[in-house]
């Protein structure tokens, strides 16, 4: 029996694994679901699962967690520490699917036992690379890819040297507003970027593919997963969603990773690795697909990605500073506060504000200087938030 983990079980992510888990009830121990505020799902999952421990972050819905699951058998715990306490649970895979810097903390300490990571967080790279991957390494813990084009990037790589790679192409569908005149993104609702042309998600990665900051913040990640110049990552755009990157040797080959827009593949692919496992998905058929379609982004339509590769110059606490003040200019947005457009202008201020503070080039010693230049990024990016909305 594999003992698992799944942190963030309750969103998008989570469901995926969950459903791959329990198709294969046999071969799995669950030791902790780990959710929010969606207690009635956590709860579901739990007893479906057989689960060991529920644990929601917020302490405000301990008490109806421990309601729902009342005579079950299966214990219940709430707050950031708790999380905490459930990464120290042994468990031989886990999943990182938190949304957010929030998801850092957990995934990290889960790589104490050595187990396996199965990294959908991609703000852990963006905002502690280095140090989770020497953590890893330390503890001689593995670090699997879930970000579907990540994951095709890693599996492109079997047997091949990182040495003979030339250039890796991520690609992106173009999101929510791929194809609006670009006079009209000033005024996109929430609504309209919450959603997606192709894959189901969470609504805040949902709204970072309508304006590509999941790309951006996606560009770090291959940088820090594969170690490549960032001068050797590129993004394409393809609409159809079913290239999801390409890897290109010194030979010229260029390997490209196809499947439908389905997370179960690379959630099943990181589940059964290094094996090969049958997965419930779709499987494609390409004649009645026809043809592929990709073309360059326009930097105008997509600030973000800009934004990253001066992240990817800076590097050092750049990462953490560009999340949080990404986060925060997210926030804003769903909150009404600021426009669409006016997230890219959010994150640039908090980034030049930074700027001139010494330590946002310097390697992130532990974890609590990526919290503490998170914290300052939020600051910025709140006060650039304030300075919008004053002017309007
Ligand atoms: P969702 O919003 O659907 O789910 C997020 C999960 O994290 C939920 O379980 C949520 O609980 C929980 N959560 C939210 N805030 C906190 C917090 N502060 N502390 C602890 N737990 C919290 O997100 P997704 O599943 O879409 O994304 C998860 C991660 O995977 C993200 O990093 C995303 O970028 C990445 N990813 C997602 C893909 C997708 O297909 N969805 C594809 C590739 C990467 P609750 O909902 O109960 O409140
Ligand atoms: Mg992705």
């Amino acid at each position: 029996m594999r003992r698992v983990t799944i942190f963030g079980a309750t969103g998008s992510i989570g469901e995926n694994t969950v459903d791959l888990i329990a198709r294969r009830p046999e071969a799995y121990e669950v030791v902790a679901l780990t959710g929010g505020r969606n207690v009635a799902r956590l709860a579901r999952q739990a007893m479906a699962l057989r689960a060991r421990l529920a644990v929601t972050c917020h302490p405000e819905c301990h008490a109806d967690l421990r309601e729902a699951l009342a005579g079950t058998g299966i214990e219940t715990a709430a707050g950031p520490d708790a999380l905490i306490e459930a990464a120290d649970r042994p468990a031989d895979w886990v999943m990182s699917g938190i949304v957010g810097a929030a998801g850092l903390a957990p995934g990290f300490r889960a790589l104490r036992h050595g187990s396996t990571l199965a990294l959908a967080n991609k703000e852990s790279l963006v905002t502690a690379g280095p140090l989770l991957m020497a953590e890893a390494r330390a503890h001689g813990a593995t670090i699997l890819p879930v970000d579907s084009e990540h994951s095709a990037v890693f599996q492109g790589l079997v047997g091949e040297d990182i040495a003979a790679v030339e250039r890796i192409v991520i690609t992106a569908s173009g999101g929510a507003f791929r194809d609006w005149p670009l006079e009209r993104l000033a005024d996109a609702t929430l609504a309209e970027a919450s959603t997606h042309p192709n894959w189901a998600m969470g609504q805040r990665i949902t709204i970072d593919s309508a304006s590509m900051f999941n790309k951006s913040l996606e560009l770090i990640e291959t940088r820090e997963f594969f170690g490549v110049e960032p001068s050797r990552i590129e993004v394409v755009i393809h609409p159809e969603s079913l290239v999801h990157a390409l890897v290109g040797f010194r030979d010229g080959a260029l390997m490209a990773h196809l499947g439908p827009p389905d997370m179960r593949h690379a959630i099943g692919y990181a589940l059964n690795w290094p094996e090969r496992a049958d997965l419930p998905v779709a499987r494609l058929d390409l004649a009645a697909i026809g043809q592929l379609n990709f073309h360059a982004p326009d930097p105008r339509r997509y600030p973000a990605l800009a934004l990253a590769r001066q992240v990817m110059e800076t590097r050092g606490l750049a990462g953490a500073a560009f999340n949080a003040a990404k986060e925060c200019a997210l926030d804003a947005f769903i909150a009404g506060r600021i426009g669409f457009t006016d997230m890219a202008r959010v994150v640039e201020a908090a980034l030049d504000s930074l700027a001139g503070d010494p330590g946002l080039g310097i390697p992130a010693e532990n974890l609590d200087t990526v919290f503490a230049m998170d914290h300052l990024a939020r600051v910025r990016a709140g006060e650039a938030v304030r300075a919008l909305t004053a002017r309007t």
